[in-house]
């Protein structure tokens, strides 16, 4: 910091901002025309805060002022000029402000923004914002004069080129707000067209709340139209408040216009986007309700009204019952807040069942855009799992395996005698196909539900049952189903594979819960599955991917007696209770099993055992 004159302070601008100017100057020059749509945003923003002030704090100066954005042009000097009667900034508030970025993710973003395809370029300014440096696109300098709402504050002049620093000095503002002059490169002289500018406003300020003048002119305006009946209203005035609200060039993918009178008063228009950025890992969505009390904004983007899983809904929520002077803390727990997020929320998922049921394509869209969200609102909402869990969608056994279905068509499709939903876990869907756990099922035709997505068991967890209907994961030891085709059971053959199943439980030791004979088997010789109530494998593998020492809970091998390989070693067996070929092939099929299971410790010590039994083989042909 240095003084040049008398009251005129200079600063350096934060490396971040540094970089941040080289970006958008060098990088996102063909965008430019978002610098004005960013300078109003900031304008209303202003104008929103000092309308709040107005209603809750009766002692303030020009209290009177008319609230309103002028957007004036000097030909001559190619000079763009956007004034507000808003809230203004102090010199503390410019230095935090304009001089620092908030997001600590900006610069990386735009680096993003930068290297994408051009035409996704503008949505993705759109959604996160650059903010006010990106004037510096069109601007050579910048002049900002502002005086703050508060009492006793002096006007304050703000200047910069956008290289490295910039200057604050006091000036003889009289009036609260601000005033952006932007001294236009040379080849910028179309922004001081009053047809260029309007042209741009009628993009992007059609909803904004206030007056807005350019020049004499008054810009025609259609602000709040969630407080107007449906019927007046079409999909293209929704798709507009949905694009200004989100800085976006793109429909939503769908909405909800909603009036209630009873409990509460309220109107709401929500959005559901047609793309998800953190699907596409750029960034988690921020909240995107805004909260209003009789067409006053009282609360941008809160965080509050909606839950934390919902974060990708957009929107206008407006009550008159909400007092204007309420508070962050309040909003958590108020109860006529409460009382409309119930209500809002039953009608999202009422919305989304509905779109489900009569547009399947567009569902889908949303379902693979938001599962996620879905599938979090399951664990982290008591209250409306059930609900959440109708939007569920699963691949599933008895289709094409890459056709989805919901809960209810699986529910709706159960066989006669069942009474579970079934479900399988893995980690692809080619996988889980070949798994033996179920060839019973796709004997008697039942279908099993595909879980690949690593969360899903939590959420089956979390779920327990649907419709009344319990989930069983097919895996189970204890999974008990009817037994079909009653052969009279061959009683020597029952005896020796039982004899068989207790030698192979002494030679495993505890390397297994139990053995016994399946009921689940059609082809495979074997299998291992779970213990009634425990983790399944999948599960187990998260467990030790976050720690080593985690120990695989035992499971149970079953053994198919009907299986040419198993009726064999019985044979053999019996014949030969000491047999070491017996001995080491039986070894081979724990291994092989928890092999495909993937839960084995020491591969290097199965391959010199089988390499012996491919040696004795070998002598035998
Ligand atoms: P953003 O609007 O995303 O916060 P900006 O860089 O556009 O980022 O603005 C930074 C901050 O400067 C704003 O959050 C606001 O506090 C302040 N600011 C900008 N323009 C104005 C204005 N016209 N009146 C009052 N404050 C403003």
């Amino acid at each position: 910091m240095s003084k040049e004159k008398k009251k005129t302070e200079q600063f350096e601008f934060q490396s971040e901002v540094k970089q941040l100017l080289d970006i958008l100057v060098y990088s996102l020059y063909k965008h430019k025309e978002v610098f004005l749509r960013e300078l109003v945003s900031n304008a209303v923003d202003a104008l929103n805060k000092v309308q709040f002030q107005l209603l809750t704090d009766s002692d303030l100066d020009e209290k009177d002022r008319e609230l309103k954005i002028n957007i004036e042009f000097d030909k001559k000097k190619n000079k763009l000029i956007i004034e507000d009667s808003g809230i203004g900034m102090t010199k503390e508030e410019i230095v935090g402000n304009i001089g620092t970025i908030a997001h600590s993710g900006t610069v990386d973003f735009l680096k993003k923004v930068s290297e994408a395809k051009e035409e996704s370029q503008v949505d993705m300014i759109g959604k996160f914002g650059v903010g006010f440096y990106s004037s510096f696109m069109v601007a050579d300098e910048i002049h900002l004069y502002t005086k703050s709402y508060k009492k006793g504050s002096t006007g304050l002049v703000w200047k910069s080129t956008g290289t490295k620093d910039y200057t604050i000095e006091e000036t003889d503002k009289k009036e609260r707000g601000t005033r952006i002059e932007l001294i236009l490169k040379k080849d910028e002289k179309e922004f001081t067209e009053d047809y260029t500018i309007k042209n741009i406003l009628s993009k992007h300020s059609k909803f904004i709340p206030f007056d807005i003048f350019v020049g004499k002119d008054k810009i025609e305006s259609s602000p709040a139209i969630w407080t107007q009946p449906k019927s007046s209203l079409k999909k293209e005035d929704y798709d507009n408040l949905y694009k200004f609200i989100e800085n976006s060039q793109e429909e939503p993918e769908t909405y909800i216009h909603l009036s209630s009178d009873a409990p509460v008063q309220f109107n709401s228009i929500l959005f559901i986007p047609k793309t998800s950025f953190e699907k596409i890992g750029l960034f988690k969505a921020t909240p995107g309700v805004d909260i209003y009390s009789r067409k006053v904004l009282i609360q941008k983007e809160s965080k509050d009204i909606m839950p934390e899983y919902l974060r990708f809904v957009k929107g206008v929520i407006d009550s008159e019952d909400i007092p204007l002077n309420i508070s962050r803390e309040d909003v958590q727990n108020n109860v006529i807040i409460d009382k409309i997020r119930k209500n809002v929320l039953k009608k999202i998922f009422t919305h989304l069942n509905d779109l489900k049921k009569k547009d399947w394509d567009k569902y889908l869209k949303i379902w693979e855009n938001f599962m996620r969200n879905f599938k979090e609102g399951i664990t982290s909402d008591f209250e409306n799992k059930d609900k959440i869990a109708s939007l569920l969608l699963f691949n599933s056994s008895v289709k094409d395996k890459n056709e989805l279905i919901d809960l209810n068509t699986y529910i709706e499709n159960m066989e006669k005698d069942q009474k579970e939903i079934y479900y399988i876990t893995g980690m692809d869907l080619n996988s889980l196909e070949q798994n033996p756990a179920l060839e019973i099922f796709k004997k008697k035709n039942l279908n099993v539900l595909y879980l690949t997505d690593p969360i899903d068991e939590i959420v089956i967890d979390h779920l327990r049952e649907f419709e009344g209907k319990q989930f069983k994961i097919v895996s189970s030891a204890d999974l008990k189903l009817d037994k079909d085709d009653k052969k009279e059971e061959d009683k020597d053959l029952k005896k020796d594979s039982d004899n068989f199943a207790g030698y192979l439980k002494t030679i495993y030791g505890d390397k297994v819960a139990d053995v016994k004979i399946s009921e689940r088997l059609v082809d495979s010789p074997c299998i291992l599955v779970n213990q009634s109530e425990g983790p399944s494998v999948q599960m187990e593998k998260m467990m030790k991917m976050m720690n080593k020492e985690y120990a695989y809970a035992k499971r149970v091998f079953e053994i198919n007696k009907n299986n040419i390989l198993i009726k064999e070693l019985i044979r053999i067996h019996k014949k030969d209770p000491a047999s070491k070929e017996v001995k080491s092939l039986s070894n081979q099929l724990l291994d092989n099993m928890m092999l495909r299971e993937g839960v084995i410790d020491n591969i290097d010590s199965i391959i010199p055992q089988i390499q012996d039994i491919m040696l004795k083989a070998s002598k035998n042909m």
